[in-house]
């Protein structure tokens, strides 16, 4: 039997506290944002002292969620104002504190550390770990504890929260888009979301480089038995100026071709890793693909950084731990 979920002991914890510092993974994305500001803005209006920084910048087309602005990152003279303790930590969708980069040791200030996820592989660091894998997406954690809090689902709570159950499930469309999830989402759309105008916001605004760098992704393209593989170098980036949050949605691109099975995407840092992204169409569970390069995240969609080879060497083995795992699997069913 699985423990029951510490839904009411959390709530009970954060309730009590009288600062609560709250951070998300490395780049983050709509769903750890729309977690993390949805409970800033509940906890806030309980007059409990928030504070929020994240590794890496709210991307531009997050930037209309409440309360973005108030996220402090890439920005060390903000960072050492934060004070030296907080009552309770919430670190939000990271298997592990490290995820969270620098803004992850911060966290161990705080007398309790609340681990709210849904990724598969996460590795209870917490003092409470609210770790749900069957969870769609992280914001249903968080609306769960609003719920159990008593707290109201105000236009603000249900823009953040929507923007992350939509980004989530990519538009709707993912293997997570259950019941429970359109149920959900129709009740943010009765508390005032507008879906058009968040569509617009998050896919539609995007600036010109992002398309230009995308066409040389697109370039990149190709098949090979049943995986579609993509990649951007150091060069094609400095020759759009493009940024790393321009490249989130790329791999759609390559996940979105007829035939594949898995699709990967990879990407040259300006310090020399590779970062990965995983995708499965047929079951293939890339976690386990990116856990061989310290990586993870879930069966579907899934992410790692490699370091310390060229492209060509990362695609080889890359390829070799896809073949191992669709035999591995065939072995099994
Ligand atoms: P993406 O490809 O969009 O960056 O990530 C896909 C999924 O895998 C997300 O749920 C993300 O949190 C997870 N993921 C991406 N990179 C990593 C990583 O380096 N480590 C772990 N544990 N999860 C990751
Ligand atoms: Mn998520």
């Amino acid at each position: 039997m699985t423990e029951p979920l510490p839904i009411a002991a959390v709530a009970r914890v954060l309730v009590a506290s009288k600062s609560v510092y709250m951070t998300v993974h490395q780049r983050p994305d709509g769903d750890a944002l729309g977690a993390q500001l949805s409970m800033a803005l509940t906890l806030g209006k309980m007059g409990i002292k928030i504070y929020m920084a994240n590794e890496d910048p709210v991307p531009e087309k997050y930037r209309y969620m409440p309360l973005s602005k108030r996220i402090i990152s890439h920005n060390p003279a903000a960072l050492k104002r934060l004070p030296a303790k907080f009552d309770t930590a919430l670190v939000i969708e990271c298997a592990s504190l490290k995820r969270a980069g620098a803004t992850g040791a911060i966290a161990k200030r705080a007398r309790n550390i609340i681990n709210l996820d849904h990724h598969l592989g996460n590795t209870n660091y917490g003092t409470y770990n609210l770790v749900d894998t069957s969870a769609p997406a992280v914001v249903l954690l968080a609306d769960a504890l609003r719920e159990v809090m008593g707290a109201p689902l105000t236009k603000d709570v249900a823009v953040n929260l929507y923007t992350g159950i939509y980004t989530e499930t990519g538009g709707f469309r993912y293997s997570n888009t259950t019941p429970e999830v359109l149920r959900f989402a129709s009740r943010l759309i009765e508390a005032g979301v507008d879906p058009r105008w968040i569509g617009e916001q998050v896919y539609e605004k995007a600036p010109l480089r992002h398309h230009k760098l995308l066409s040389r992704a697109l370039e990149s393209l190709y098949i090979r038995d049943g995986v579609s593989w993509m990649t951007i170098t150091c060069r094609d980036i400095a020759a759009t100026k493009a940024r790393d949050e321009d490249m989130e949605d790329f791999i759609e691109h390559a996940r979105s071709l007829k035939g594949i099975q898995v699709a990967v995407f990879m990407r040259e840092t300006s310090k020399g890793e590779i970062r990965t992204s995983f995708r499965s169409k047929a079951g293939l569970p890339v976690n386990r693909v990116a856990e061989k390069f310290g990586g993870g995240g879930h069966a579907y969609a899934a992410g790692a950084t490699l370091t310390g080879m060229t492209i060509d060497e990362a695609r080889r083995q890359i390829a070799t731990a896809i073949r191992a795992q669709a035999k591995g699997e065939s072995r099994r069913s």
